[in-house]
């Protein structure tokens, strides 16, 4: 482990950086505004269920190696439960249970009828061969099985996990049940179940909430900035839309470093190299820049979609834009809130935000359950639909609660799976 490392790990313990931490600091301050009945509080609280396997895997090379892996289902409420399964070294309980809480408030805010889960494995996918990463995802999956199934818990695609890693979860389970059951999880390949336009839908609502966030703030997006950190499934689809619709995209991360060009980068080729080469270096668009600094850079907007933490109390007052449009979950910590605040910068929360996802992993298990596909046009127009009502609604609550977008959001989420819970009753 080097030092870098080292302070890294550490910086991942400390409290600020707790994801589970920073939901309940979130959640606290709409429960206190919302006036949240003590009992309904201590409800929405606690996970439902939390599910931890061992995953032994036989590698290439014949030896064995045991990972660890959960899925959190925080609450049914709503609904099945629903959400991503992410691959990760530094994965934990405490980041699979705030993603998992996460789920449930981003459900209620878009109205998909689904309550919030999680999954995660703590491996390192790009160490691992197609054939051992094929292993780890059936052994998990079998760990998982008596948890999950359409009417109970839908996984889908989360950090370094895909459609053919979907593909592999639907035929385990199917192969367990004795016929296919597309529906027992959401981004998968089209022809086995997946819908149009899912792949994209995370990065296409974030194009939404970036047109409504500049209207809101009177901010021209044909002469405006743009920063993205994350050039994955959401951080490359939004550099590829924003740049389609003649959105100057100036910089752009992955975990090893960052491309630039003040002219703006051309997205569309930058994601079909990266389709192949699979990293940002080497592409000739712009210069490449070995390591950090990306997030202070001066824009217009910054769009994190990488993962959590990454804006913290102990960079924030750096940050030099006008409006955040989180794509990742946790992106910011409940500290850097209130100086980002301070700063005046619109933050558009990841709970509304990055929904897109789920809004079409919704209509992608609809029509598994019908057996009917849609053309991706309406996909696009219903998800469009869905995000701008969620934006609008969280806005208006904005100025009826004089709270930030972010404690609208939670607001706004929390009383409606509260006044749910409350007409459902408590059984028994
Ligand atoms: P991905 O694996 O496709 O891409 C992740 C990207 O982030 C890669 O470019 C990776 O190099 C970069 N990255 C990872 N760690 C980093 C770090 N510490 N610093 C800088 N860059 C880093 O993942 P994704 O599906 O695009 O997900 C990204 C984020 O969006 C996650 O927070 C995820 O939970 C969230 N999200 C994803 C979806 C979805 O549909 N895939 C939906 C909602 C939210």
């Amino acid at each position: 482990m080097t030092v870098t490392d080292d302070a890294a790990a550490l910086a991942r313990e400390a409290p600020e950086h707790n994801p589970f931490m920073a939901m309940l600091t979130r959640f606290d301050r709409a429960a206190e505004l919302l006036g949240l009945d003590q009992g309904i509080y201590r409800i929405l609280k606690a996970p439902e269920k939390e599910l931890k396997v061992a995953i032994p895997v036989r590698m290439d090379d014949g030896s064995f190696e045991v990972y660890e892996g959960w899925r959190v289902q925080h609450n049914s409420t709503m609904g099945p439960c629903k959400g991503g399964i992410r691959y990760s070294p530094h994965v934990n309980i405490d980041e699979v249970r705030a993603l998992a809480a996460w789920m449930t408030w981003k459900c209620a805010i878009v109205n998909v009828p689904f309550g919030g889960a999680k999954g995660g494995v703590r491996c390192d996918p790009r160490t691992l061969s197609i054939g051992e990463l094929e292993r780890v995802t059936r052994r998990f999956t079998s760990g998982i099985i008596d948890i999950i199934g359409p009417d109970r818990d839908v996984p889908a695609p989360d950090m370094y996990t895909n459609e053919q890693v979907m593909a592999w979860i639907m035929d385990t389970y199917s192969m367990h049940k004795g016929h296919t059951v597309t529906s027992v999880v959401t981004g998968k390949p089209w022809g086995l179940g997946g819908s149009q336009g899912r792949k994209e839908a995370t990065g296409r609502g974030l194009l939404t909430m970036v047109r409504e966030a500049a209207d809101v703030k009177k901010l021209d997006l044909a002469d405006a900035t743009v920063v993205v950190q994350g050039a994955g499934n959401v951080g490359g689809t939004i550099a590829e839309l924003l740049s389609e619709v003649g959105v100057k995209i100036v910089a752009i991360s992955d975990i090893d470093g960052y491309l630039l060009n003040e002219g703006g980068l051309d997205a569309k080729k930058l994601v079909r190299h990266l389709e192949r080469k699979g990293q940002l270096a080497e592409f000739k668009g712009g210069e490449y820049i070995d390591g950090q600094g990306l997030l202070e850079m001066e824009c217009d907007i910054l769009i994190p979609c990488a993962t959590e933490n990454q804006i913290t109390s102990v960079n924030a007052d750096k940050i030099n834009c006008k409006i955040i449009v989180e794509g990742a979950n946790g992106p910011t910590t409940a500290r850097a809130d209130d100086i980002l605040d301070e700063k005046d910068i619109f933050v558009i929360p990841d709970i509304l935000a990055n929904a897109g996802g789920v809004v079409v992993s919704y209509f992608e298990w609809v029509q598994d359950r019908m057996g009917y596909f849609w053309e991706r046009r309406d996909v696009n127009l219903r998800l469009a639909k869905v995000m701008r009502t969620a934006f609008r609604q969280v806005l208006k609550r904005t100025k009826t609660s004089k709270v930030n977008m972010r404690t609208a959001a939670y607001i706004e989420a929390v009383d409606r799976v509260a006044n749910l819970q409350k007409m459902r009753g408590l059984y028994p």
